[in-house]
């Protein structure tokens, strides 16, 4: 074997274990795994778990909020999210000035970042339109190859501004997916009226179907409560056979539907095996979490932004993303930390369709090693994993900072 990890905590085992890594993949997980190994980590008796994925980043906005001025942001984190339109009309106007050349300096830079968090899955948006061209598609899939056997970048074709209300979009999409986008985006809530957030709905699924491809749509990021873009999307998806092939991020609308109609969307959700990605920390409403999960909806965790004209902070680290969440959510129990960790790990990569993944053997030897034995610490301090493991290699080792020694 290649790597030998011993003395680890998993989650839900008693005692320690030994894995053993053979390439990129995971060859044995045992409580002695025989034979000689070139390196031994010794995990202390410390967690050692799947590594992380973001459902949800709009990675070719990172850092840009310093090029602009803080009116979207405003109008975005507006108490009632009233105005979360304007916000993104506003925020537009940074893609004015969109090229390669800069772009992929700040992809870089949140790659690394996410690297060094142990975040080895990002679902990647990037903003196609007649303002940002092919500029960030460009920057983004230059970053896929370049990270490829480290972080594994799900490249998404995003028409940001609409399809309807934006002539010129649905081409330039179907370009970007020339070029090897991964996944078809779209955001139909944006769109006027009701026929034409359908016909954005409808035109996407169909591109993603054309080219055999999953979808990933922004839907009901709003205060508004008439907002059905995510019903449209799952009825859409049931009708044109793509089940478990499509995710919805956000939907904060959710959390003012009426009881009767919200059921109505979990039962069609289950029925399309479509999973919602939220991110309580970049807009004061968010989808309805715990009766989601109450009625068996896959939901996992997003980044969404790092620095943009949404949200001013972020670093790509999802445990930090996980104890943000906590607390948005009141998910503070032993068994709903256990929870939140899934939706940054297992439950993410499922909602994401990566295969193999999974602290299992024969799946990729994607890994992190923490510092401490258990979930509350994890969340507690969220810091860097002391040890990241991508397919196999180590790739980042990082020395935390949550002890203090004391000379008596
Ligand atoms: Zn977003």
């Amino acid at each position: 074997m290649d790597l030998l990890i011993q003395n680890a905590k998993l989650r839900g085992r008693e005692g320690l274990t030994e894995i053993a890594i053979t390439g990129s993949k995971i060859e044995k997980i045992s409580k002695k795994c025989s034979g000689k190994a070139k390196t031994t980590i010794d995990a202390q008796g410390h967690l050692v778990t799947e590594s992380y994925c973001n459902a949800h980043l709009h990675l070719c906005k990172v850092w840009t909020l310093q090029m602009m001025d803080e009116k979207a942001l405003k109008d975005y984190h507006g108490s009632d999210m009233g105005k979360a339109m304007t916000a993104i009309e506003l925020a537009a106007r940074v893609k004015e000035n969109y090229d390669e050349k800069w772009i992929i300096k700040n992809v870089r830079k949140a790659v690394e970042l996410a690297a060094r968090y142990g975040n080895l899955h990002i679902r990647a948006f990037v903003d196609v339109d007649t303002k940002a061209r092919l500029e960030g598609i460009k920057a983004v899939i230059k970053a896929r190859e370049e990270y490829k056997k480290i972080v594994d970048i799900q490249v998404v074709a995003f028409p940001q501004d609409g399809v309807v209300r934006e002539p010129g979009a649905e081409k330039l999409i179907i370009q970007a997916m020339d070029m090897g986008a991964d996944i078809v985006g779209g955001i139909p809530w944006i769109e006027y009226t009701e026929e034409d957030e359908r016909i954005h709905i409808q035109k996407m699924v169909a591109i993603a179907k054309k080219y055999n491809k999953d979808v990933s749509m922004l839907v009901d990021d709003a205060g508004d409560a008439t907002l059905k873009t995510l019903e449209m999307l799952a009825t859409e998806t049931i009708k044109v056979g793509w089940h478990g092939r499509v995710l919805a991020q956000h939907a904060r609308a959710m959390c003012l539907y009426p009881k009767p109609y919200f059921q109505k969307v979990a039962a069609l959700l289950k029925k399309a095996k479509m999973g919602v990605v939220i991110d309580p920390h970049t807009g004061p409403l968010h989808a309805r979490v715990r009766e989601l999960l109450e009625e068996g909806v896959l939901v996992c965790l997003g980044q969404d932004d790092i620095s943009d004209a949404y949200y001013p902070y972020g670093r790509n680290n999802m445990l930090e993303i996980a104890f943000l969440a906590s607390h948005l959510l009141w998910m503070t129990t032993a068994t709903e930390m256990e929870t939140l960790y899934d939706m940054i790990t297992v439950n993410a990569a499922k909602a994401m369709n990566i295969k193999n993944f999974g602290l299992k053997e024969g799946n990729y030897a994607n890994l992190v090693i923490l510092d401490v034995n258990n979930i509350v610490d994890a969340l507690r301090y969220h810091e860097a994993p002391r040890y990241v493991i991508s397919r196999g290699k180590i790739i980042a080792e990082n020395i935390t900072t949550n002890k203090i020694w004391i000379t008596p």
